[in-house]
This record gives C-alpha cells, structure tokens and sequence, in this order.
C-alpha cells in the first residue's frame, strides 16, 4: 500500500493521474483543489473564502489548506494509504505534512513530479474541461466526452474551470515556480522523489509511473 504525493506544475496531468491510481490501489484521491471547487459550488463560507485566491490563480493560505488535509487524513478510509494530489504545495505545507504523519509513526512512501513543458502545458490547460459532478477531466481535441458537455461517466454537466483561462494560467504557472518548485529539492533531500515524463498521454504516463514505482 502506498502513501503516494503527486507533484508537477499544473496540467500536468496529477488529477487525471490519482483518479487511476485511486482505483488501481483502492487508495482515496485527495485533491485540495477539488474540495475547494466543491465547496464554491455549494457556497459554504470555506468556498466564499477560498474564491478570490483561486480565481486568481494564487494560493490559498497554508492554514486552510493544512487543516483541512489533516482532518481528511485522520478518516478511516487514509489509514492504509492515499493518494495528495495538488498538497503539499509550499514548503511550509510539506513540513507540516510531515510532523502530521511523524506523529502517527508513518511516512510518505514516493513523490511522484511529473514534469512537462509550459508551452504543452498551457495548450492542456486552456483545452481542459471538466466534469462538474464527478470530476473526470477531459481535453477538447485529444480526450472529448463522447457527447458534447455531458460526462460519460456520470452524465454530469462539462465546464471550463474558471482559472483554466490564458492569463490565470501564466500566473499559476508563476506561483507554482516560486512556491512550489522548490518542494522537488525538499523531497530529492528526502530520497523518494520519482521524476516521471509527464508529456505523453494519460496512459503513455501511467505506464512509466507504475514501472517506476515496481507495482
Ligand atoms: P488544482 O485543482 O490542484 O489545480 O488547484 C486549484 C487551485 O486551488 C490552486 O490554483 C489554488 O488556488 C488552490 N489550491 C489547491 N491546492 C492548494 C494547496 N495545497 N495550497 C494552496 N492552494 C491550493
């Protein structure tokens, strides 16, 4: 069983590749930035506080972000394994990370930092869409849902998220660099960062991670 961080700048392709390790090792997806859109949608005060940051494109602030991860950790459902897709995303968040599991006698087993160019990652990004019920990603040109705006899935409803525009994404492309980047040292000093090519297809990226991980 796996304690597994998927890292990488956005569109990298870490939700796309939790929801298929999620149900290969049976392991809950942990995606702040799907709690948080999900909060926004139902418009708890948690989602009107976060709003203004991710429409942005900025970080919400560590305290948020921690608690609601640790609380998330402490279900039943953690206890043999997750998957953090999109935390820890400061280095503050990662120690805080870290003292959460020291205190239960755990650690995290790989760091999985899917790397890719921002040129191809811009052209993801701005081609994303995304199902609003269940979450399934697809891609306008190269991963259409079958019928136009409805999730093959769950017959959900298919939008753009609101921070998938150009100018957002040059800025989270920013913040990722200056916030987030310096995590792949954080956990190169650590010994279980696993750099895996994230420019091919969701399944051309799959193939490596599990070779990569012996599984
Ligand atoms: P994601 O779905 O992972 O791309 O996250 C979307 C947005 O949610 C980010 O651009 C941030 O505004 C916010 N967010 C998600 N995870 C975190 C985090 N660990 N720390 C701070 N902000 C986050």
């Amino acid at each position: 069983m796996f304690r597994l961080i998927l890292l990488g700048p956005p569109g990298a392709g870490k939700g796309t590749l939790a929801s298929t390790l999620s149900v290969k090792f049976n392991a809950p997806h942990i995606s702040t930035g799907s709690v948080f859109r999900r909060n926004i949608k139902e418009g708890t005060r948690l989602g009107m506080r976060v709003k203004k940051y991710m429409d942005k494109g900025e970080l919400v602030p560590d305290e948020i972000v921690i608690n609601i991860v640790t609380d998330r950790l402490d279900e039943d459902d953690c206890a043999t394994g997750f998957l953090l897709d999109g935390f820890p995303r400061t280095v503050h968040q990662a120690e805080e990370l870290d003292k959460y599991l020291e205190s239960r006698g755990l650690a995290i087993d790989r760091v999985i930092d899917l790397v890719a160019d921002e040129e191809l990652l811009m052209q993801r990004m701005i081609n994303r869409r995304v199902c609003k019920s269940c979450g399934r990603i697809y891609h306008v040109i190269t991963m259409p849902p079958k019928q136009e705006g409805i999730c093959d899935v769950c017959g959900g409803e298919i939008y753009q998220r609101a921070d998938d525009t150009e100018e957002t994404v040059r800025n989270r492309f920013a913040v990722y660099q200056s916030q987030t980047a310096p995590l792949i040292e954080y956990y190169r000093k650590a010994g279980n960062l696993l750099a895996i090519d994230g420019s091919g297809t969701p399944d051309e990226t799959l193939e490596l991670v599990v070779e990569a991980l012996g599984v």
